[in-house]
């Protein structure tokens, strides 16, 4: 395999650089954040695009924005109504971070995002590509944006067998990308690369025959673009058996908990949600909640199954019904991250997607 600088010797940067601009002109597709180049609206929509298809993004982003149309907006939500309004896109971390870096940028710099490298980096959340993408579709800079999808596309065109999951590769990546990038129209350079991806040069099945740039193409020219990108299998994510209850009290009012402040799923709401040990009989729902001052019955057999995985994980949800017997110790449940709240409020708590499942369960025929 070639060095990047070896593969760009030979490489018609310019010719390519052309026929990747045009074809974006004549075909890009009409996204609610291209309408404009407001780098707070670029930043939410590359946040929700990582790990999420366009499709799913439309409906949040344009929700997102009636809701918080300006940084200033953002930094002013409480946390709580930003999860809401993330709720069911998956990987919280990404909006709790979101909502911190918007609010440095108020304290810091007015409201305005910065445009220099060392500043956008230095904001929570903010990795090289996010950087990237910043920099280069709202200030127009030439820095690179490089994620799976570009590194796919580059991989191909460079025929680059280095395991795009390891960092040196995601180096290799960015220098080439910094080398190929235009320097009279970076924004739409990055954009069309991206879209490229998307597009025709799709993880399975590229569509070689209608590619803007198949003539640029080392691995098309040698046919082994449907070889690559490498990329070391993931592990298969571990199981999780869990058990939840939904548990009521004699108001009819459910119980519900706030997750920890870190670490999966942190600060959303759910039921009380433990995960069983294997081959014990004990109950490990009733056993947190008596920790926390109420005690409860749950019903032996579960009333409703979950499913949900995660990246890394899959849990497998048995939910129970029962009832709340009382508290035991009153003050510990009101210092805990517990509450009983009423069927009508339940709904204005932002839950992930598996709970949310459960909500719908528990209020089925209520209306
Ligand atoms: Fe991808 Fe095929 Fe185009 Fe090469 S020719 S960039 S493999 S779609």
């Amino acid at each position: 395999m070639k060095t990047e600088t070896e593969e760009l010797k030979d490489w018609d940067v310019s010719g390519f650089g052309n026929d990747l601009l045009q074809w974006y002109q004549e075909n890009k597709r009409d996204l609610p954040w291209r309408r404009e180049r407001d780098p707070y609206r670029i930043w939410v929509s590359e946040i929700m695009l990582q790990q999420t298809k366009v499709d799913t993004v439309i409906p949040y982003y344009e929700k997102f924005m009636a809701l918080f149309p300006t940084a200033e907006a953002l930094a002013e939500a409480e946390e709580e109504t930003v999860l809401k309004a993330w709720e069911g896109l998956g990987y919280y971390s990404r909006a709790r971070n979101l909502h911190q870096a918007i609010k440095e940028v108020k304290e810091q710099y007015g409201g305005k995002v910065p445009d220099t490298k060392e500043e956008v980096h230095k904001l929570r959340g903010v990795g090289p590509y996010t950087a990237g993408a910043i920099l280069s579709i709202a200030y127009n800079k030439p820095e690179p944006a490089v994620d799976g999808n570009v590194m796919r596309v580059l991989s191909r065109l460079f025929l680059i067998g280095d395991d795009i999951t390891k960092s040196s590769a995601r180096k290799k990546f960015e220098a080439i990308a910094a080398a190929v990038i235009s320097k009279d129209n970076p924004s739409d350079f990055n954009q069309a690369l991206m879209e490229l991806g998307a597009m025709i040069c799709t993880p399975r099945s590229p569509a070689c025959l209608l590619c803007p740039v198949q003539q640029h193409c080392l691995a098309r020219e040698e046919g082994v673009q449907e070889q690559l990108p490498v990329k070391a299998k993931k592990l298969p994510p571990k199981m999780k058996k869990m058990k939840a209850a939904i548990i009521e009290d004699e108001e009819g009012r459910l119980l519900i908990e706030k997750r920890p402040e870190k670490g999966l799923l942190a600060n959303l709401w759910q039921f009380p949600n433990m995960e069983l040990e294997e081959g014990s009989s004990e109950d490990p729902v009733a056993e947190s909640l008596k920790k926390a001052g109420l005690r409860t019955e749950t019903e032996q057999a579960s009333c409703f199954e979950v499913r949900h995985v995660f990246s890394h994980l899959i849990w497998e949800i048995d939910v129970h019904f029962g009832k709340s017997m009382g508290f035991t110790n009153e003050q510990k449940f009101n210092e805990s991250r517990l509450k009983f709240v009423t069927k009508e409020e339940i709904r204005k708590y932002p839950f992930p997607v598996s709970h949310q499942k459960i909500i719908d369960y528990a209020l089925k025929g209520e209306g």
